[in-house]
């Protein structure tokens, strides 16, 4: 794993230090002296975790890590703070400044490998989703997530599995006011609540009797379902091993007991933030997919989606030896409900037409809008005799009942002409396929429209 990592102290000589240590580990390492320096480094350069140091003279690294979080621009690269004093109250300041981790001085060196190795690896994810967010959308990414930050603020739904009563009432009490707080005394039974409720983090306790909680943080991390979701280790003093085991199995934090009421709140804070960040960026590669494909008026296919995927169909038909049919649909005369109803009453009429369309095609058909009032269904699986019949029934259906236009209960009768295909035995193409529905679409419409030609083989 390879990354770049920026160390921040005011004393040379501890950049030094850390500096060699992370060299020896293959990382590249970027420098800085003072916090405005740290924060244009970041802002320029591809930075893809910070070592900051908290003494430091004018902008201390609290001041830092608070101005690199709130900027939306670095916001998500991950700050690891290096307090001199092994003192909670600087941690839960960190936290609360933003930081995702801290160190103590002097850093032991498997605490500073696995944090930012961990750490590179959840980077390495965020920026995979931001590329893919960015790439495919021209809007900003930075703005669509600021917009959804009103939800930053909601009560996270969590889960503790523990199987000792007086640890999980202490832990019931640290977080009365700060999440919702659900528990499972069983580790097994845990799993399986994990696995089906939305948490937006997993606690687990170290400590039961016979079980190896590291297993269930493995288990977690291998179903689809709780890949993401952050998990946290309560682990007890000198318990070291184990939670760089965790780490290596990708937990992303961990507290040791006696638990600090701040500290607790602080890194479930921490955890819930992220995740959220994470949710929104995948929901929104999802969303910029779906609308690459869907065409917004009427919630089908685009003809880009059937362009890429029609081929596709098309050759697993062949592969299998299985038919393949594909009808185009033309509205009769749909200028006139143009010309008479508006462009609104156009649109009102291709909505509930591709309702109707929708109606009347299977799951594994594929209806797309194939541009202005033509539409294209692909039926894997079906011969040109049963594709005939699926599209006389829509026919009819267009033509039976007239379609609303306006709120004030006027309708108009609007029909239908489709030409069908199907795939040949012997040499056929998707083009082939394409040009006889065409055709058959033609004739159809020639013949005096609201009827169905096929070209079937
Ligand atoms: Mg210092």
């Amino acid at each position: 794993m390879t990354a770049r990592i920026l160390v921040v102290d005011d004393i040379p000589a501890n950049v030094r230090l850390l500096e060699v240590r992370l060299l020896a580990e293959y990382f590249e390492v970027l420098t800085a002296t003072n916090g405005p320096d740290a924060i244009e480094t970041c802002e320029n350069g591809k930075v893809d975790v910070v070592l900051l140091d908290v003494m430091m003279p004018d902008m201390d690294g609290f001041e830092v890590c608070r101005r690199l979080k709130s900027d939306p621009a670095t916001s998500h690269i991950p700050v690891v703070m290096i307090t001199a004093l092994d003192q909670v109250s600087d941690r839960v300041r960190g936290l609360e400044a933003g930081a995702d981790d801290f160190l103590t001085k002097p850093v032991n060196d498997l605490q500073l490998m696995t944090r930012v190795k961990s750490l590179v690896r959840l980077k390495t994810l965020t920026d995979e989703l931001r590329l893919r967010a960015s790439t495919t959308r021209n809007i900003g990414i930075e703005e669509l997530l600021s917009r959804n930050f009103a939800s930053a603020d909601t009560t996270p739904k969590v889960l503790l599995i523990d199987e000792r009563k007086s640890s999980i009432e202490r832990v019931q009490k640290m977080l009365r006011s700060s999440a919702d707080l659900d528990i499972a005394t069983d580790p097994h039974a845990g799993f399986f609540q994990a696995a089906e409720t939305p948490y937006e983090c997993v606690m687990i306790s170290t400590g039961f009797a016979d079980f190896d909680p590291l297993r269930l943080c493995s288990q977690l991390r291998s179903l689809d379902r709780t890949r993401f979701v952050p998990i946290i280790l309560l682990a007890e003093q000198g318990e070291e091993g184990r939670i760089v085991r965790g780490l290596e199995l990708g937990i992303n934090d961990y507290l040791m007991r006696p638990i600090d009421q701040h500290e607790l709140t602080a890194r479930l804070r921490t955890q819930v933030r992220r995740k959220r960040y994470n949710d929104q960026l995948r929901a929104s590669v999802t969303q910029t997919i779906e609308m690459a494909v869907t065409d917004p008026l009427t919630g089908l296919h685009n003809r880009r989606y059937l362009d890429s995927h029609l081929q596709t169909l098309f050759d697993r038909a062949v592969a299998r030896r299985r038919p393949l049919s594909v009808m185009i649909t033309d509205l009769d005369r749909f200028k006139t409900v143009n010309d008479t109803h508006g462009h609104d009453g156009g649109d009102e009429v291709l909505r509930e037409f591709a309702r109707r369309l929708r109606k009347n095609v299977r799951g594994i058909d594929l209806a797309c809008r194939f541009g202005g009032e033509e539409f294209v269904v692909v039926m894997p699986d079906t011969d040109g005799a049963v594709a005939e019949k699926v599209a006389e029934r829509i026919r009819a259906e267009i033509a039976q009942m007239p379609f609303a236009v306006g709120q004030d209960g006027k309708t108009i009768e609007v029909t239908v002409s489709v030409g069908v295909s199907s795939v040949l035995k012997g040499v056929d193409s998707v083009a082939g396929l394409m040009k006889r529905a065409d055709l058959a679409l033609y004739e159809a419409k020639s013949a005096g429209r609201n009827r169905v030609v096929a070209k079937a083989a």
